[in-house]
């Protein structure tokens, strides 16, 4: 375009500031014309020419605003309608089986526009101008009510029968964009139980949607960021501080200090909350570890001993998308699960990946998601789970195929993480095989290392950086089990330069569910045992771990019997959490312990300088934390507050970490630190290393769009993938 200087500053500015809700600009490229191109028409957009447009797959998007006013104006056709959607929102990687992005390609394919939205869909000024999903009461998707047997309710009006339902304590299960969710009143407390007790899952937080945002500042403070977080046209599930007293029952999310709610998304739930005028519980509907369910057949199948009705359509979900789950913290966003409206959205490579060949890397085990790389961008699938779960397994092979078919990408290189016994590993090497492709296999934390760069931006050519990685598990390059490293890393190698004391893993995977062993296995290895064992005996926490069978967990540690050791920082929270009785015999998810445990913090306790940090012994590059447990049990003793142990634990760990970095950054003058892996999930841990790092001047890199758990190894995994592919190429 040609204009005076300022005009065409502002229609930059302008371009950015007024985009559409969905749209996303890359980059904007000027290039200076040097003389003026005479008679040139106005300005004018015109509609696209229809070709091998790379438009891409979007993710799906909250109603939007004007289609929020069409189904609740009485005059409008698409009144009261639940399926109603436009170009700036609706469902979308949820309904897509094929590529190009049309409505043939869509669970919509079955139904055929009438007159009306036919008109609208091929008008170029209309907001449902090549709409896909656009359909209306007359001739799109239809909804309906059963009992849990299938049975069809005949009711006049189905929205509110079902409000109704809620009202009165009934579970009902409610086909949604992505999956199904379970419903009951989020103010009836029996409810809550009875769903808690027939979906066997009995302290795991559960979701809450609420109409508005005022509704649900009245149970939580929300700062401006966490409601445009809620308002967002990703709509994703935001952890919130609950208020003191909050009114909504303790068991939505025990011994939580938040609660995650999410605003409607889908105009059924809007039509849905407006009737209900409160907050609901809207949890994933599945049984034990499953994925929640998409089709009638199976939820009706599954869910009939949990459900009291099904609000039931005939929209097919395509692919399953899970409510994502994001946070606050020090004022940044924090993606802990990326899955609805995030994927597939696609994240620009860092400077020196442009050239970076066809990749596709697995992912770890849990939290899974896999990433391709293509022409410079990582695209990374939404969260699916755990792999040992069979039906998650399949969801994986479901997407795995779905995404090459989307995004037309023909692997060159296949990537897994190291450890021998993972799912991915191993599908690795099938996939492998059959294609004929080397398997690249990247050390676990060192993909959690380079995630956080690519989604830092920090290009493939930069100084190499110190990295704390703290999680639960990965497999270490010495073939023991890592989890409380400091790594001197780059894209493309890394070193251990210190970590945690390893400490034994009693029963191996039965230390991830059983706090109490690693409690023992920690005082073990501290040669804490006898002393503790001898000078605490009154303690109730000593005689319940006496009641454990410890003589079988000496004689497996005598033998070194399924024992496997581990520096693990999500073992040392368990074992923490379990002296304080706060989760010792069983978890139910993993983290819960820490948790739980960072949970007792109070602000008062945290900001007193009375309640000093536990001192923990910095030698060889090992962070010891048996000077940590005795000054613990020194608490105990004295019948300390759980709130003070708490945060003397984290004061004390935060302060090791950020000593024993001191100590590595002086000797390899480095000044750039990156902080991952799912323990720094921890909002007070994050909190406290971050602001002590950068009071001594370094540069702290931390996850805001990928997640610091497992979710975001697969993006590490590609990136380190590409980065050895291309220093190998220009080798050669
Ligand atoms: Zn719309
Ligand atoms: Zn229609
Ligand atoms: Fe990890």
């Amino acid at each position: 375009m040609q204009g005076a200087p300022h005009n065409i500053d502002d229609f930059v500015e302008r371009l950015q500031k007024n985009k559409p809700k969905l749209a996303r600009i890359d980059k904007i490229t000027r290039k200076v014309i040097t003389s003026p191109v005479m008679l040139e028409t106005p300005f004018e957009i015109k509609a696209s020419i229809h070709s091998q447009a790379n438009t891409g797959v979007m993710a799906d998007a909250a109603t939007c605003d004007a289609c929020l006013s069409d189904i609740f104006s009485p005059k409008n056709r698409r009144y009261r309608y639940p399926f109603t959607n436009c170009t700036h929102c609706g469902p979308r990687l949820s309904i897509i089986r094929g590529i190009p992005y049309d409505r043939e390609q869509t669970s919509m394919a079955k139904f055929s526009m009438c007159k009306l939205c036919q008109q609208e869909y091929d008008d170029v000024f209309n907001r449902r101008f090549h709409a896909q999903p656009n359909a209306c009461p007359e001739c799109g998707p239809q909804y309906w009510l059963t009992d849990h047997k299938g049975k069809k309710v005949e009711v006049d009006d189905i929205l509110s029968t079902t409000a109704a339902y809620l009202q009165a304590g009934k579970i009902v299960a409610i086909k949604g964009i992505g999956s199904f969710h379970l419903a009951v009143l989020a103010s009836h407390s029996d409810a809550v139980s009875r769903l808690r007790a027939l979906k066997k899952r009995p302290s795991k937080p559960l979701a809450l949607m609420a109409e508005n945002i005022s509704m649900i500042k009245s149970f939580c403070t929300v700062s401006s960021q966490e409601q445009s977080l809620l308002q967002s046209v990703a709509a994703p599930i935001v952890l919130l501080n609950k208020k003191t007293p909050c009114t909504l029952p303790e068991n939505i999310a025990p011994k939580q200090k938040v609660l995650g709610f999410m605003l409607p998304y889908s105009p059924l739930h809007h039509l849905l909350l407006d009737l209900i005028a409160e907050p609901i519980v809207l949890t994933s509907a599945n049984i034990s570890q499953e994925p929640p369910c998409i089709r009638n057949e199976e939820a009706l199948e599954k869910l009939t001993q949990i459900a009291d009705y099904f609000l039931l359509h005939n929209r097919d979900i395509e692919n399953r998308i899970d409510d994502s789950i994001v946070r606050i913290i020090g004022g940044k966003t924090q993606l802990i699960r990326r899955a609805r409206g995030y994927a597939p959205q696609s994240i620009i490579l860092p400077e020196g990946f442009e050239t970076a060949s066809n990749i596709l890397a697995l992912g770890g085990e849990l939290k899974n998601t896999f990433c391709l790389i293509k022409k410079g961008q990582a695209i990374i699938s939404q969260h699916m789970g755990d792999l040992e779960n069979y039906a998650t397994y399949c969801d994986f092979q479901h997407n795995l195929f779905l995404y090459e078919k989307l995004f037309q990408h023909s692997i060159k290189h296949l990537v897994a993480d190291a450890h021998p016994e993972y799912i991915s590993n191993k599908v690795g090497q099938e996939m492998a095989e059959k294609h004929q492709l080397t398997l690249v296999k990247v050390q676990h934390h060192h993909a959690h290392v380079a995630s956080c760069l690519a989604e830092n931006n920090y290009g493939l050519n930069k100084a190499d950086v110190l990295a704390v990685v703290l999680d639960g598990l990965g497999f270490g390059d010495d073939d023991t089990l890592w989890g409380g490293e400091f790594l001197l890393a780059n894209y493309e190698k890394y070193t251990r330069l210190a970590s945690l004391k390893p400490v034994a893993l009693l029963g191996a995977s039965k230390a991830m569910r059983e706090p109490w062993r690693n409690l023992y296995a920690h005082l073990q290895a501290c040669m804490l045992r006898d002393s503790v064992f001898h000078q605490y005996q009154s303690l109730d926490i000593i005689k319940k771990l006496t009641q454990k069978p410890l003589k079988t967990m000496d004689a497996m540690l005598m033998k070194n019997i399924n024992t496997p050791i581990a520096s693990s920082a999500g073992r040392l929270f368990d074992a923490v959490a379990a002296a304080l009785d706060i989760c010792f015999d069983h978890i139910e998810y993993e983290g819960q312990a820490a948790i739980a445990l960072e949970a007792e913090i109070t602000a008062e306790v945290w900001d007193d300088a009375a309640h000093s940090a536990y001192p923990f012994t910095l030698e060889s590059n090992i962070i010891d934390p048996c000077s940590m447990w005795e000054a613990l049990f020194k608490d105990l003793a004295s019948n300390t507050p759980a709130a003070i142990i708490s945060t003397r634990f984290h004061k004390g760990l935060s302060l090791a970490i950020v000593q024993q970095l001191c100590i590595l950054a002086k000797d390899k003058k480095l000044k750039t630190v990156v902080l991952s892996g799912g323990v720094f999930q921890n909002k007070t841990l994050l909190e406290a290393v971050k602001n002590n790092l950068e009071k001594q001047g370094f540069c702290v890199l931390t996850h805001h769009n990928i997640p610091a758990n497992d979710g975001g190894l697969s993006l590490g995994q590609a990136i380190v993938a590409a980065a050895k592919i291309m220093r190998k190429n220009t080798c050669v």
